[in-house]
This record gives C-alpha cells, structure tokens and sequence, in this order.
C-alpha cells in the first residue's frame, strides 16, 4: 500500500468518527485515534504521522523499540499488547501508556521500574469482558478489586480502561461488550478511589470502532483500516 493510500484512509475514517461523535451527541474532541502499526513499514508509520495521528499503537517491546529510537516522540507511543513482566523495564522508559495491564504482579514490577526511572507511569486497566478463556484481560466482575489493589502503587496512574470484545462480522455484536466497559467505568468513577482518574476508554478496532464511539469510546484503536490487512 502506498504511502498516499495512508493518508486517504485517516481522512476518512476522520469523517467516520466525526459521524459516529455526531448521531451519539458527542464532541469528536473527545475522541482520539489510535494508528496500531504492528507489522507496519516505517515509511507508512510515517506517512500516518504527517497526516496527523498524534498516538502510535504498539503490540511488541523489542519492535515499539526500535521504531520509537528511529522516529522519536513527536507522537505518543502505546502499549496495547501482551506486556510481560520481564518486559516492563524497557515498557516504562518507552511509552506513554500502556493500555494492557491486567494483573497485580505486572501492576507491581511496572510501579518498581516508574519508581527507579523516577516517573509515573499512566496505565490502563485491561478489561475482558466477554469471559472467554483465551483473551487477556481481567475478568470483568474481578476488575474493581483490581483496581483498588493498584490504586494505590505511587508511580502508577490508572486513567481508564480498555477492551477487545470478541471478533463479530457483524459490529453491532460488539455493542453490550463496550457497553459493559463503561458500566464498569462509571461505577469505579462512582467509587472516587484516590490514583483513579477513568477519563479514558480504550475501545473499538478496525471493525467496530463507530459502535464503540456510540457507547463511549475516548481512544480507538485502528490497524487494518490505515495500513490494509497485515502479512
Ligand atoms: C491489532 C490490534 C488492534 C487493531 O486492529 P485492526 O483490526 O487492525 O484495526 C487494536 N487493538 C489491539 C489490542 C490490537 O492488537
């Protein structure tokens, strides 16, 4: 895919999020988008860049790595993917944020490394809320207790959450799955735990992102959409 093709795409999906901000009475400056660019060549990293994505989704360290040193921080760097705890050294001095914590020991060693690098880390609580056995993420009937448990780690800053519903044909089944993350969402707000701020909501990928946007999404996360199908 061409590097102009990157363009033309963040254009339109623009107007699609804009639209989707507009049906549900939303201000579309709530709403970020997120260009994820696993596997994706620097040249059309890029060319996403200079249309005007201000935050790259990232799914591997070592690969985040060495495309952060090459193309530096004119732009926000995400963690969205699997972290392991071995990882996390390199996580904190990485990026911005890192969307995928859904345990206490990773919670832990990511609160060490902030500490030792002497800043504060911004996270967000990765949600499951379909309760399939394959997904990561916490169980959501298990993620308030997790999140008082992480609360109060001194370099972390919980400030949202984030979900991947399973893959429908159809988005409209994604719906109650994004749904259930801002029932959550609102009901920790309601909680006014101290370190917890719940602005973001992480949610909605190539497939389903208006639908997300239409329950209350904050950051979407667009791979396939920009880039095309990945190898
Ligand atoms: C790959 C990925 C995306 C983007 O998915 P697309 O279908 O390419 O838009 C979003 N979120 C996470 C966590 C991902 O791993």
């Amino acid at each position: 895919m061409m590097e102009s093709t990157v363009r033309t795409n963040i254009e339109r999906i623009r107007n699609r999020i804009a639209e989707a901000a507009l049906r549900s009475g939303r201000n579309v400056s709530n709403i970020r988008l997120m260009a994820v660019t696993k596997t994706v060549d620097d040249d059309r990293i890029v060319a996403a860049i200079d249309a005007g994505v201000d935050i790259i989704g990232e799914s591997y360290v070592q690969e985040a790595k060495r495309k952060i040193e090459k193309m530096g921080r004119p732009i926000e760097w995400h963690m969205i993917g699997y972290l392991q705890g071995n990882k996390a050294k390199y996580a904190v001095r990485l990026f911005d944020m890192i969307h995928s914590v859904d345990r206490m020991d990773l919670a832990v060693e990511l609160d060490r490394r902030a500490g030792m690098t002497g800043c504060r880390m911004n996270i967000l609580i990765e949600v499951n809320t379909s309760g399939e056995k394959t997904k990561s993420g916490v169980h959501h009937q298990e993620a308030m207790q997790l999140i008082k448990e992480i609360a109060p780690l001194e370099h972390l800053t919980i400030r949202g959450l984030m979900t991947m519903p399973p893959w429908f044909d159809d988005p409209e089944d994604a719906r109650p799955y994004f749904a259930t993350l801002r029932a959550l969402r609102d009901r920790v707000m309601e909680e006014q735990i101290p370190g917890v701020e719940m602005v973001e909501l992480s949610m909605g990928m190539s497939g389903d992102f208006e639908v997300a946007i239409e329950e209350g999404a904050t950051i979407v996360r667009v791979g396939r959409s920009i880039f095309g199908e990945r190898e």
